[in-house]
């Protein structure tokens, strides 16, 4: 294939729309006040808006086929024709495909999970020995042909074959989906033809699975599909984009190919540079070298990045690129436009989201080709900034630091389990069996109207706080009423478990407009860790200790941990994960130690992101696991043996993350485990974990009211593996997402029972 090489290009953006367009417009047409004319004349013009700024912005090659109604994996899963029956059977096409992705009254949809290590969630597609895959490229087609028509010099952007089978999941007893390989490679080859009869010079395959530990073992398939598929006579260029991490031996097995471009991530894994350097079969490929941060949102470092791409000029022709697609981070830094922050004034200057990151990429290749003088103001520009931020004062913190070197040189010190277990008891006088719930409550409207009166100023601080008082003062009544034994004050203030601490904290910046896509019409506004972390003052003791004024039982703190904290924001580029986690452990630390001052004798810290950070390869995973571990024991350790602290995990499978949950070192861990029907507490004890243990004994995701006697029955199943003395009662996870008339029947259920089984015992 001859297709001329190009020079600057990103490997995706994001798609909702600059001002949340798309979900607007997607949720309206769910509810039925936007017709589907609008919904996609809407998605028509977010798409030709998105090209016609990448064009402008100097990009020589342009990704379509990146828009997407909901997910590129259902896309993909739509474009093979690997629709699961239920879903395939329905005729509407748009109807069909926001049935798999979020069901309707008769059909269950696609499971959700994550993309990798990113906060993004895909569709997982399931494969059956039914499924008869068939090629369906409208939407590909349809993208290329607008895109074309448009003038701009389309890439479409098609997940791989080896990527999509390794995410979808077998059903039905069916075998692993990656030995149906063979049978997607006919498809790939016709979407080839078809490609290139439209008139593309350039189609791009992801290939992300071959970063991870699965692809450590998929070298040979990548030489092999990809051998296969360069040999289509009348096709596009083929480009095979890896990235977050190292490809490791698939590098040198596509290079071996005859596809045309290779993408690597040069960010997330600096050895990637020298593995390039060493693979001499590039010599005749265009590597897309993505020394553009993707995911992140700092300014790149041009100087640095120029001299990486200088050292790779020798080894491959170079397009300069993104390590990912720019889906992971918001549209502009331009949209900040309220005033800054206190504490992070400047800051924004520091900042490169989407269409930055695309400026950066267009500098970096200009420099490149015509060399640096002619980008000399932006470079100059650039370091500057990064020169005003290193030196900035509040990336040092002597105070911090001193504190944090200080407490890890005269250890944790708590006793070890079974003693604080024994004071505990003592003073907390609980019976055996102990029902709790998680945290949050459900949000009533009255939460939602206070908060808006709040923002638009119709309400002043102290009316608000007032308001939220009355809604803890009624989830307080509410489970003394059901008999609960560990009250919450239900976290009616908080509008996320995330946002609400980094709202706090000095080091946090939070945005306006920052959205990112977590799955579907659902966005995220990331808070952006940029600098030491300081807790100014207590950040939940007030409401804490209000609910605790409300009855004689005892109400749990609530607070989040620093892996959860920094999962779930944007951190800093400028040292290791492992010590950002430290200073919001220290910050933690000190609301624990404020908390228990202040009378509350059990402190639950949150950390459902334990297994959200592990890292993609295992070799690289005792390390976080020790860090993050590390930094959850140094935020609980500060309270006396007799204060109980409670951790609460969800969202996962916990397979890679056991041995983890036992060195977390919790007096109690409620852990999802309704779904997965008790198992996790065979897994733990293997494991070795010997403290008390909550595993949720009903699903909270579903608005279904589990009876006592199915209460009862997880319980005694629990009752298998875990003795009395060391089990608590509790549901999945917080109940905010729930309504109340659901919620109160369901915890009646959950009382009765404990209470049956207690009586049993
Ligand atoms: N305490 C939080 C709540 O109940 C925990 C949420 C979570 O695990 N994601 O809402
Ligand atoms: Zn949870």
């Amino acid at each position: 294939m001859t297709a001329p090489n190009f020079t600057r290009t990103v490997l995706g953006v994001p798609r909702i729309g600059p001002r949340r367009e798309l979900k607007r417009a997607i949720e309206g047409y769910w509810k039925g006040s936007v017709s589907r004319a609008d919904l996609e004349s809407t998605a028509a013009g977010l798409r030709r808006d998105e090209w016609a700024r990448l064009v402008t912005a100097g990009l020589d090659s342009v990704p379509t086929n990146t828009f997407s109604y909901y997910d590129q994996i259902l896309d993909t899963a739509e474009l093979l024709g690997a629709l699961p029956p239920r879903v395939a059977a329905i005729a509407d096409p748009v109807d069909r495909y926001f049935a798999a992705a979020r069901g309707n009254a008769e059909v269950t949809p696609l499971e959700m999970t994550k993309w990798f290590d990113t906060n993004y969630h895909y569709l997982v597609p399931e494969i059956s020995d039914a499924t008869s895959f068939s090629l369906h490229p409208e939407k590909v087609l349809g993208d290329l042909a607008e895109a074309l028509a448009q003038g701009v010099p389309a890439r479409p952007v098609v997940v791989g074959p080896i990527t999509f089978l390794a995410l979808s999941k077998a059903v039905d007893g069916a075998g692993d989906p990656l030995a149906r390989i063979d049978e997607l490679l006919p498809l790939y080859r016709d979407l080839l033809g078809r490609l290139a009869a439209q008139g593309a010079q350039w189609v791009q395959f992801d290939e992300p699975v071959l970063v991870s530990e699965a692809g450590l073992g998929l070298a040979d398939t990548a030489a092999k599909v990809y051998g296969e598929l360069a040999e289509v006579a009348e096709r596009p260029a083929i480009a095979v984009a890896t990235y977050f991490g190292s490809p490791g031996p698939s590098l040198a097995a596509l290079a071996g190919t005859a596809v045309e471009a290779i993408a690597v991530d040069l960010v997330t894994d600096p050895s990637t540079v020298d593995l390039v350097a060493g693979t001499p079969a590039l010599a005749d490929k265009l590597l897309l070298a993505g020394v553009v941060d993707g995911r992140n949102v700092w300014r790149t470092d041009l100087e640095a990045a120029l001299a990486t791409l200088g050292t790779l000029t020798g080894s491959a022709a170079l397009a300069v690129s993104t390590s990912c697609s720019l889906l992971h981070v918001p549209y502009t830094v331009s949209a900040e436009t309220a005033p800054e922050p206190a504490g992070a004034e400047g800051v924004r200057a520091w900042l490169a989201f989407a269409e930055e990151k695309v400026a950066e990429v267009v500098v970096l290749s200009r420099a490149l080709a015509e060399g640096r003088p002619v980008v000399a103001a932006e470079f100059g520009r650039s370091a500057a900034v990064r020169a005003a931020r290193a030196a900035d004062p509040r990336l040092h913190d002597d105070a911090v630091r001193g504190r944090l070197s200080d407490i890890r040189a005269t250890g944790t010190g708590r006793a070890v389990a079974a003693e604080r277990a024994v004071a505990q008891r003592e003073r907390l006088g609980l019976p055996l069996l102990p029902t709790t719930t998680i945290g949050s409550y459900p949000q009533t409207g009255a939460i939602r109207v206070a908060r808006a009166d709040l923002r638009a100023g119709r309400i002043d601080e102290a009316e608000y706080v007032r308001r939220m008082q009355a809604e803890i003062a009624d989830v307080v009544k509410l489970q003394e009423d059901l008999g609960i034994d560990v009250l919450v004050h239900g976290e009616p203030e908080r509008n996320d478990m995330v946002q609400y601490f980094a709202e706090r904290l000095d080091g946090f910046l939070a945005t306006d407009n920052g959205w990112v896509q977590s799955y579907g019409t659902r966005c995220v506004r990331p808070p952006i860790l940029f600098g030491d972390v300081r807790r100014a003052e207590p950040m939940t003791v007030s409401w804490i200790t209000y609910a605790q004024t409300l009855t004689e039982r005892p109400v749990k703190g609530m607070l989040t941990g620093p892996v959860t904290i920094l999962a779930w924001s944007f951190v800093r580029d400028d040292q290791p994960l492992a010590d950002s986690a430290d200073q919001v452990a220290l910050a933690i630390r000190d609301e624990t130690v404020d908390l228990e001052q202040a009378g509350v004798k059990i402190i639950q810290v949150d950390e459902p992101a334990l297994r959200e950070l592990l890292p993609l390869r295992a070799a690289d995973r005792p390390a976080y696991l020790d860090w993050a571990t590390g930094s959850f024991r140094l935020s609980t350790s500060g309270v006396e043996d007799d204060t109980q602290i409670h951790t609460h995990l969800c969202y996962s499978e916990f397979g890679d993350v056991i041995g983890a949950i036992a060195d977390l070192d919790a007096d109690v861990t409620s852990i999802e485990a309704a779904r997965s029907r008790m198992e996790i507490l065979d897994d733990l004890n293997q494991a070795g974990f010997a403290n008390q243990v909550g595993p949720g004994v009903y699903d909270i995701h579903s608005p279904r009211v589990p009876a006592q006697d199915e209460v009862e029955a997880s319980l005694r199943a629990a009752l298998e593996a875990v003795p009395a003395e060391r089990l608590w009662v509790n549901p999945d996870c917080g109940l905010k997402t729930r309504g109340t008339e659901e919620t109160v029947a369901s915890l009646r259920n959950l009382v009765a029972a404990a209470k049956a089984v207690r009586a049993s015992l």
